[in-house]
C-alpha cells in the first residue's frame, strides 16, 4: 500500500461555459502521460468519477505524485478564459462529501491547491483550498 499524505485540487482549467466531459479528460490524459493522470474528477453537474485507482501513482503534482491523490474539477476559466472559480453548487457539494470521505480514509492526509505546493505558478484551483477545506472532518 502506497502512503497517501497528501490530496492536490486541480481545475481542468477549461472555460465554465464549454463541457469537458470525463471522456475528454482520458483522452487528453492518455495522449499526454499515457493513463488519466488524476484519481477523481467532479463535473459541473456535480458527478464523481474514480478516474484512476488509489493505489496508483497519478500525475498531476510534479514532484509530489507519490504520495498524494490528485481531485479535479471540471472549470476553472470563465467564459473569458481568465482564472476563476467556476464550481457550480453540485461541485461544491461532491467536492466536500468526496473529501471527507478521502479524509476518513487518508486520515493524515492533509488537502491542498495545486498552487499551494512549492515552485507551481499557476493559478489551479483558482480558490483558496486550504480556507475552505484545511478543516474538513468526517
Ligand atoms: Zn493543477
Amino acid at each position: 500500500m502506497r502512503k497517501i499524505d497528501l490530496i492536490v485540487i486541480h481545475c481542468s482549467a477549461t472555460r465554465c461555459n464549454r463541457d469537458f466531459p470525463v471522456t475528454a479528460l482520458i483522452r487528453c490524459h492518455a495522449d499526454r502521460f499515457g493513463f488519466t493522470g488524476y484519481h477523481y474528477y467532479i463535473t459541473r453537474d456535480g458527478t464523481v468519477y474514480q478516474t484512476r485507482h488509489e493505489q496508483l501513482v497519478g500525475a498531476h503534482a510534479k514532484g509530489y505524485n507519490s504520495r498524494s491523490l490528485g481531485v479535479c474539477y471540471e472549470g476553472g476559466l470563465n467564459a473569458q478564459g481568465k482564472p476563476e472559480d467556476t464550481r457550480t453548487k453540485a461541485q461544491k457539494w461532491a467536492m466536500t462529501n468526496l473529501l471527507k470521505y478521502l479524509i476518513k480514509k487518508h486520515p493524515d492526509a492533509q488537502i491542498l491547491g495545486h498552487r499551494d505546493l512549492p515552485n507551481v505558478h499557476k493559478d489551479c484551483p483558482c480558490f483558496d483550498v486550504k480556507a475552505e477545506y484545511a478543516g474538513i472532518t468526517i
